[in-house]
């Protein structure tokens, strides 16, 4: 097992860590200190390694609801994005005095979906971090939970970080949390429980089991970890889930020692920036459902989304929008970018080539989405 990890460990450059909420605060609320000071430690001995460290870290609002003695999250979101300004920035306080102990410096990055969603903006993004990087600072990212809105937020950091890791081309992933890695049942309810040690295929097994494990402080539980394990599989990046109290976690993580759950990347499975973007930047505006003739198209042969097959239109959206490519039993198989708006979709969809030009002319035809902005799942 051992030697399969370290297969996949021998050229680690670039490192993503994420340290979720429960990591970072204290059963009785607030900040962890002893653990906060033992991860920036360990972060600071990879460093030292010449390693480079991206830090995703939850934990705003957590560090809000105790520095405003609040016992629960407020129900008004604008009162929660208030609570997540106040503990953003003690939480960024005490990191900085952390790593200024050790000799590092660290620069805060917050984002919103909204702000990925625009493809410059999202190359900006990382931009921003290679320059943090090349300045020796230890980028730390969060959602910008102040200013998120609600319907499109990430909501969780997993997810984040699986973005952030794809978006840089990380080399690994390591989700620090409160729990061991994968069990095979929910060691809250179980006794007899197994520690999964290596994933090599995140198969619906896989995913009911993480379906009955949460997290206590939170908001993603395991559920939002397989969903993050995907994400870099798919780009072709190992990631690891791991106990945050473990001593030494992420030396030894890299070391290739068998702890927690590793998650093997799919083989040749790095698709291009452009497509990550598409796949897992861009918010989604609609979909379309095909039928079984143009998913044959798309997925076998490697074509164009063109009108003929499109049996349906779901929401409003325009030109330049990602929107979902649904199968007719309603698996999603695919994302892309639309060439048209939604109701041009709804009159064309169905109709050949030839009946569209007569119709409708030129304007009007034909790829509804062309296959270098099409992602296959
Ligand atoms: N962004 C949230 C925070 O800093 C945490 C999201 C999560 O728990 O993953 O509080």
């Amino acid at each position: 097992m051992e030697d399969l990890r370290k297969k996949y460990l021998k050229k680690i450059k670039r490192i993503v860590v994420k340290i979720g909420s429960s990591s970072l605060t204290s059963p009785v609320g607030g900040l962890d200190m002893e653990n906060l000071q033992k991860f920036t430690g360990e972060v600071s001995k990879i460093k030292d390694d010449n390693l480079e460290v991206i830090i995703v870290s939850s934990g705003a609002i957590a560090a809000g609801l105790k520095y405003l003695n609040l016992s629960d999250k407020p129900k008004k979101y604008s009162m929660l994005q208030a609570v997540a300004a106040v503990g953003q920035h003690d939480l960024m306080r005490v990191y900085s005095s952390f790593f200024y102990k050790n000799n590092k410096k660290v620069g805060q990055i917050l984002v919103t979906r909204e702000d990925t969603s625009k493809r410059e903006q999202y190359l900006n993004i990382k931009n921003t971090i290679f320059s943090l990087l090349e300045l020796n600072v230890i980028p730390i990212i969060n959602e910008n939970d102040s200013v998120a809105l609600d319907e499109i937020k990430f909501g969780d950091n997993d997810t984040l970080a699986a973005l952030v890791a794809g978006l840089i081309e990380a080399d690994l992933l390591i989700i620090l949390s409160d729990i061991d890695g994968l069990f095979n049942k929910n060691p809250q309810a179980y006794e007899d429980v197994k520690l999964i040690s290596l994933v090599s295929d995140i198969n619906e097994e896989i995913e009911k089991i993480a379906g009955g494990i949460g997290s206590n402080y939170g908001s993603g539980g395991m559920v939002t970890k397989i969903r993050s394990a995907k994400i870099c599989s798919f780009s072709g990046i190992p990631m690891v889930i791991a106990n945050s109290r473990e001593p030494d976690v992420l030396q030894k993580i890299l070391q290739g020692k068998n702890i927690g759950t590793f998650f093997i990347p799919e083989e040749n499975k790095r698709i291009t920036s452009m497509k990550r973007w598409i796949a897992y930047g861009m918010v989604t505006k609609g979909s379309l459902k095909i039928d079984k003739g143009a998913e044959e198209a798309i997925l076998k042969k490697g074509r164009s989304l063109l009108p003929v097959g499109v049996t349906e239109v779901n929401g409003h959206f325009t030109k330049g929008d990602n929107i979902m490519v649904v199968s007719t039993d309603n698996r999603i198989i695919a994302k892309g970018i639309s060439n048209f708006v939604s109701e041009d979709i709804s009159r064309i969809k169905g109709r050949k080539e030839k009946e569209i030009l007569e119709e409708f002319g030129p304007g009007m035809c034909c790829e509804i989405i062309h296959r270098d902005n099409l992602v296959i799942f």
